[in-house]
């Protein structure tokens, strides 16, 4: 394996690149070079099942190792994860073209986020005791345990190759399912190398393990597990809701979005251009709750766009190690590149204007270069459909009642964010309609583990984080245990008048809410 530079992929099998259907290797390259890292062989269908069915006979036993069991097990997951970051960070930035400071982000959230399920799985998750509603049920213990879908099936994309690989394993292991997940063609790097630590350097149970390829891979996996949590595009999201409809496997899904950003005429403008800057090219835009629309109240509108502009307008742009910082990396994908040059062509085609940037840059590498639109409207790709680039197009508004139209007016709904003065930015914040907002903040409700992250609409089913980030992996097994015994029930046979004629005064008595009814009468 190369080592040292920032990295990008392409593959040389399935639909997905357009490059050979019959093939039977991954090509994976370096994004920031163009250079070939590596070539990995593909898991064929059978291999897939193989692979499903060998973690499947080990994972009662992991099950059976109870909450306090496994999470010692992932604490030595994180335990190396810490040990190791910047071999991590060199995989990362290699097979995806990341900056450093980016690229940082992967193992310090799955670390965080193995301490967070595995001391809140019992609460979120552990056996409860329910207490009966009706004194009818009086005789009735009630218990519900929770029981993981045997085996969790992961499909992740390329732009955060752990984080929503791993990130999704940590809760579903922790729950006690066992785990196969097929990363993204594009970056099968870094999940190769630390699954292979898990086998060989931790000795982990043998209940995760992971499968290479394309669509063909993604499906093989839907067919074989009990449960999908897929992360990607929506295209792609409804082919696998599809593929699981055949086998009724249920499904997660994390789909895309088109995140809009509110700045109220009382933001602290500084702060709202800083965010916007920062939440719209991190990663090179290819965050699903990157800010890819901002709209501006008319007062700020011409402060916010020369200070965002000036902003973004700085940023250094290429691939970078840990002396010598930059700020935006390269593009992962280069079908993706392709997109973001399309949006912002369609967008400069049709009246708007770059303050910065609007450019592909030449080779080596793929590189689009970091860019602010204004003249935008909702008639332009940029500000309809999901661009997933280091672009943001700038919209004036004359009130908040116009930016909260815009900011709904899209089929997707993932996050959003709203700067402005604490209780009106609040309150215009709880009116966006999407599954998380941020208020005078961008992105940060990823690292809130604490409560849900999904999507609305066509941006996904499903919850990860908070509790049902961990409870969609189980089945509820609800316990409903006698406590007395009797050779019969007054319900079961045989059917007599006086035993009906009982039953049903008593259900009568019980269920009145006025004291005629509970005596027989009508009201
Ligand atoms: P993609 O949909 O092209 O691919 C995602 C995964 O699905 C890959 O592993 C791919 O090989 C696999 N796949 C492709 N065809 C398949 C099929 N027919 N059956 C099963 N699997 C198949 O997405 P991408 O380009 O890798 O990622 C970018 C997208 O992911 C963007 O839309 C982005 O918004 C979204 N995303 C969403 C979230 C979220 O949490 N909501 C997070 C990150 C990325």
């Amino acid at each position: 394996m190369e080592s040292g530079t920032a990295g990008t992929s392409t593959e040389t099998v399935g639909a997905t690149n357009g490059a050979s259907a019959a093939a039977e290797t991954i090509e994976v390259h370096n994004p920031a070079t163009g250079a070939l890292i590596e070539t990995i062989p593909v898991d064929s269908p059978a291999a897939v099942a193989e692979t499903v069915a060998r973690v499947r006979a080990n994972q009662a036993d992991w099950e059976a190792m109870g909450i306090e069991g496994r999470y010692h097990w992932l604490g030595k997951l994180r335990d190396w994860l810490l040990d190791n970051s910047e071999r991590v960070l060199d995989t990362m930035q290699m097979e995806t073209g990341k900056v450093r400071a980016d690229a940082s982000n992967e193992p310090a959230y799955l670390a965080d986020l193995i301490n967070f399920y595995g001391t809140k799985a019992s609460k979120f998750i552990g056996e409860q005791s329910i207490r009966p509603h009706s004194p009818l049920l009086a005789g009735k213990k009630l218990q519900v345990q929770y029981r993981p879908y045997p085996v969790v099936g992961i499909i992740s994309p390329w732009n955060f190759p752990l984080i929503l690989a791993l990130g999704d394993a940590i809760p579903a292991l922790q729950a006690g399912a066992a785990v196969v997940i097929k990363p993204s063609e594009f970056t099968p790097l870094g999940l190769i190398e630390v699954i292979e630590a898990w086998k060989r350097e931790i000795g982990g149970p043998d209940v995760l393990d992971c499968v290479q390829g394309t669509g063909d891979t993604g499906g093989a996996l839907v067919d074989a597990v009990d449960f999908i949590q897929f992360t990607g595009s929506d295209r792609t999201g409804r082919k696998v809701m599809a593929r699981a409809a055949e086998t009724l496997t249920p499904v997660s899904l994390e789909l895309g979005g088109k995140d809009p950003m509110i700045v109220l005429a009382d933001a602290d403008v500084d702060r709202a251009a800083n965010a916007a800057a920062w939440g719209g090219m991190m990663n090179s835009g290819q965050i699903c709750i990157s800010v890819e629309r901002i709209y501006v109240e008319e007062p700020v509108y011409d402060e916010f766009v020369a200070k965002l502009t000036k902003e973004v307008g700085g940023l250094r742009q290429g691939s970078d190690d840990a002396r010598n910082p930059k700020d935006v990396g390269s593009m992962t994908s280069p079908n993706q590149a392709a997109i973001v040059e399309d949006h912002v062509n369609d967008a400069l085609a049709n009246g708007a204007r770059a303050t910065t940037g609007g450019k592909r840059l030449d080779g080596p590498g793929d590189y689009f270069e970091p860019t602010v639109l204004v003249d935008v409207d909702h008639s332009m790709k940029v500000m309809r459909d999901e661009t997933f680039g280091p672009v943001v197009g700038v919209m004036k508004v004359r009130d908040s009642e116009e930016a909260l139209r815009l900011a709904n007016d899209t089929r997707y709904g993932l996050s959003g964010s709203v700067f402005g003065e604490k209780a009106r930015a609040e309150a215009v914040a709880r009116r966006v309609e999407c599954g998380a907002v941020n208020v005078n903040d961008v992105l940060v409700n990823y690292l809130a583990s604490d409560v849900p992250m999904g999507g609305w609409k066509e941006s996904g089913i499903g919850f990860r984080h908070g509790e049902p980030g961990i409870k969609k992996y189980c089945r509820s097994e609800s316990l409903v245990i006698s406590r007395f015994g009797g050779k019969r029930e007054p319900t079961w046979y045989p059917y007599t008048k006086g035993r009906r004629r009982l039953v049903s005064k008593i259900a009568q008595a019980f269920n009145a809410r006025d004291i005629k009814r509970r005596l027989g009468m009508r009201g």
